[in-house]
């Protein structure tokens, strides 16, 4: 799904952001991005997101290089990600649905296809008496289950989610990563950073550690395979 070969990015500044990155992410593993604030975290998912470039090196996503893309060949590379933020960023005057629906409409989905896609998602991740709320009358916790289906809902090949239990109460993050965990196994990709260290004990996945530019870890997944 994802490969970084001797990838380095430096900003005009100098600052040496990502230094000689090799990285491979399969199809259908689920990733920690840990690693210090400043080490890399967020540059490393920009560039797969193409909102930076990197100096050198090569980086293929879903089997193109996107290293090589045209500015105009970004939006279609954006559609196989479903992106979840930090901040929700969630659009305050729109109803739960409405935010949903609205990812869907920017994409060119028929109306008859997002009445028969929306109040499925939101089912899938507890919304559906939430569905005519706005954001401000959701808990935290509620509102990133919002931005979980708001990246679903136009059924993503990979989930890329920057540090998305970090405005949330501790123990509603493990309700965020089980959710994350359960659209993994259904088949999607997923990267996520986070600074907390119970979530990463807690769910053993693959590790992939970053400090100053460099991968310094990659632990593998320790989950227990289930009996063929
Ligand atoms: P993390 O997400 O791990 O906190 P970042 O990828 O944001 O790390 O930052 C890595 C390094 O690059 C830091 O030293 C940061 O200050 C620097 N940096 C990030 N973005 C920019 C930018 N747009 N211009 C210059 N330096 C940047
Ligand atoms: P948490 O403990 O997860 O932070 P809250 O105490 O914020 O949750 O909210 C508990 C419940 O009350 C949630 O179901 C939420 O939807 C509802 N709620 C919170 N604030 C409002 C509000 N301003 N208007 C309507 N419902 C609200």
């Amino acid at each position: 799904m994802i490969e970084f070969k001797n990838v380095s990015k430096t900003y005009s500044n100098g600052t040496h952001a990502l230094q000689n990155v090799n990285l491979t992410v399969a199809d259908g593993e689920f990733v920690f991005i840990v690693g210090s604030s400043g080490a890399g975290k967020s540059t490393f998912l920009k560039l797969i997101m193409c909102e930076e470039t990197p100096n050198e090196g090569d980086i293929i996503v879903n089997g193109t290089h996107i290293t090589s893309l045209k500015k105009r060949e970004i939006p279609y590379l954006r559609r196989m990600m479903g992106i979840v933020f930090q901040d929700f960023r969630l659009i305050d005057n729109m109803t739960v649905y409405e935010n949903v629906a609205f990812a869907m409409h920017v994409i060119g989905a028929t109306q008859s296809e997002i009445k028969k896609r929306v109040p499925y998602i939101l089912s899938l991740l507890n919304l559906q008496d939430k569905q005519k709320c706005r954001p401000n009358e959701l808990s935290g916790g509620e509102q990133q289950r919002v931005g979980l289906a708001r990246a679903l809902v136009n059924n993503p090949k990979l989930i890329i989610a920057d540090e998305p239990t970090g405005n949330i109460d501790p123990a509603l993050s493990f309700e965020i990563v089980d959710l994350l965990s359960e659209i993994n196994r259904r088949g999607t990709t997923i990267l996520m950073v986070t600074h907390e260290h119970s979530l990463v004990k807690h769910f053993h996945k693959r590790v992939v550690e970053i400090h100053d530019g460099r991968i310094v870890a990659d632990t593998a997944s320790m989950e227990v395979e289930p009996d063929a």
